[in-house]
């Protein structure tokens, strides 16, 4: 397992006094940030799926294929203890037929099917130098689909907007 340290956590040491590594969970994200990798953000915006501009200037969300379309999601649960995560899989009909669901013991969840693509969060610190130039060639080029707005109102870290034409 390759170990980085998050940008995000930049040179800060541990609890225990030396810099804790960080590294890609199963799920391709950041073990620190929970954010996924530049790779994976440019992939998305290749393919033409929507970025989300936050009010933060290191945060956006992007969609991402979802690996589990098709499969149920939970859209809501009430009353329950069990509040399932997103990890949350499907009970096996005949396991809850043995363990008697009917008399007791399980709450209602509303589900959804998963649809083709799910919303990621990416920390524009993920961004390597040359990641950050080819972020705002997309921008400028209009090669990535903004979602509402379809502007950052809160520029990235690394931009600052200028009127077109100003810059020789
Ligand atoms: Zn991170």
């Amino acid at each position: 397992m390759s170990e980085f340290i998050c940008p995000q956590q930049g040179s800060r040491p541990s609890a225990r006094g030396r810099e804790a590594k960080s590294y890609l969970r199963a799920d391709g994200t950041c073990s620190y940030c929970g954010s996924i990798t530049e790779q994976a953000f440019f992939a998305a915006v290749e393919a033409g799926l929507e970025v989300t501009p936050t009010d933060k200037s290191y945060k956006v969300y992007v969609d991402v294929p979802e690996e589990r379309a098709g499969q149920p999601r939970v859209v809501s649960v009430t009353g329950g203890d069990d509040q399932p995560g997103p990890d949350w899989i499907p009970a096996d009909p005949a396991h809850l037929e043995a363990s008697g669901w009917m008399g007791g013991g399980y709450n209602w969840m509303q589900l959804a099917p998963r649809g083709a693509t799910r919303q990621a969060k990416f920390y524009l610190e993920h961004l390597s130098y040359e990641g950050q130039i080819r972020f705002v060639a997309l921008v400028n080029a209009k090669g990535m689909q903004l979602a509402y707005p379809g502007f950052f109102y809160v520029a990235p870290f690394f931009c600052e907007p200028v009127r077109k034409g100003s810059v020789a």
